[in-house]
């Protein structure tokens, strides 16, 4: 993961981040969810390492899985070893329904680097059935076997699950040695549904229990004011660091706003990654899209490295969220430092040799 931040700041004429659908069927079929069907073959195998190999062509640095259900594809595991043959980090996005003892067997052989769930809630109800009740067994066995890193994602928003089961999962996450992030269910626009008062403190505290670098920063910069109903200032980076490739091998923006620019993925290129860095997205303001936030925060650091690290730690500050070591790290070099305007000097000159 170094190299892909090292790499994301030396340049922006790459994407860090590549979302690509093998297969757009699911098993479950989540009220929310407008990224599914229940009849769509998987992409052939052929086709899909056409596409990685177009990809890492690109200069991508890191490509996940997703869907529908990426493990309904029967030869994912030569997907993955594609991925990582082309020298890119391989990460799986899936609802874990599918996962067995062999099943993680075989990603670890293939060279998985992350794989992450999204647990809705405690209890399956008419929402979600990706619940802890029914995945606990999974997260059990992905503990036990798993050589990639897991990362346990939990939802809080309007039409979801009990608030208070954000929290439950996130503990249960950590008391299994896992990642944890909390994100905000979104609307089919990829912007937000705010936050009652019950939910915004559930918020809180599962947040302050994901301890990394980006969850911080991600909170501090983009999903306060977001809860807070207040938009966000930021250049949304989708179709050029980050790609969103359909099962019918088009980029687009992202999962939320498939159709645009809609070109097949062999004939994008230098052109459409430059063109779309500077585009304006009219829906940026009140995105939710939190892969998104985070490609894009990697280029407020790279442009502005004083600022943008200044930002992410007054803002944590702000709302009384304790910073994880990184973060106290880059305080003290950039904020508080005696030596920080050299600091500065040498990020800025860092940051800016390759763009
Ligand atoms: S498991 Fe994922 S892809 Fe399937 S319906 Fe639910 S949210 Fe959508
Ligand atoms: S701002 Fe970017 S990531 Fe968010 S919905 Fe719009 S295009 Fe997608």
């Amino acid at each position: 993961m170094a190299r892909v931040v090292a790499k994301a700041l030396h340049s922006r004429r790459h994407p860090i981040l590549a979302q690509i659908v093998p297969v757009r069927r699911c098993n479950l079929s989540c009220a929310y969810c407008n990224e599914f069907d229940r009849v769509s073959r998987p992409v052939s195998t052929d086709r899909m390492i056409e596409r990685i190999d177009r990809l890492a062509a690109l200069g991508t640095s890191m490509v996940d899985l997703s869907g529908g259900e990426p493990l309904l594809h029967p030869d994912l595991d030569a997907l993955v070893r594609r991925i990582r043959q082309c020298g890119m980090m391989a990460g799986l996005l899936t609802n874990g329904y599918l996962l067995t003892r062999d099943r993680i067997h075989r990603l670890n052989r293939a060279g998985l680097d992350r794989l992450q769930i999204s647990v809705d809630n405690v209890m399956p109800d008419q929402v979600s059935r990706k619940s802890l009740k029914v995945l606990d067994a999974k997260l059990q066995l992905l503990a036990g076997h798993a050589e990639f890193d897991v990362s346990i994602n939990s939802v809080v928003g309007a039409g979801i699950g009990p608030p208070a089961d954000a929290l439950v999962i996130a503990e249960r996450a950590l008391a299994l040695g896992f990642g944890t992030s909390v994100g905000l269910i979104h609307d089919g626009g990829g912007g937000l549904i705010p936050l009652d008062t019950e939910r915004r403190k559930v918020y809180d505290s599962a947040v302050a229990l994901a301890r990394s670098f980006y969850s911080h920063a991600h909170d501090g910069v983009f999903q306060r004011n977001l809860i807070d109903g207040k938009p966000n200032a930021w250049q949304c980076r989708a179709g050029s660091r980050y790609l969103y490739v359909c099962e019918d091998g088009l980029v687009h923006l992202c999962s939320q706003q498939r159709g645009y620019p809609g070109v097949p993925l062999d004939q994008y290129g230098p052109e459409q990654l430059e063109r779309e860095y500077d585009s304006v997205k009219p829906c940026a303001p009140f995105c939710s899209i939190s892969c998104v936030h985070r490609v894009s925060l990697l280029d407020e650091i790279r442009t502005h490295p004083p600022d943008a690290i200044e930002r992410i730690v007054a803002t944590g500050r702000q709302h009384g969220q304790a910073p994880p070591v990184t973060v106290k790290l880059l305080a003290w070099l950039f904020v508080t430092s005696r030596h920080r305007d050299t600091f500065r000097r040498l990020a800025v000159r860092a940051f800016r040799t390759g763009s």
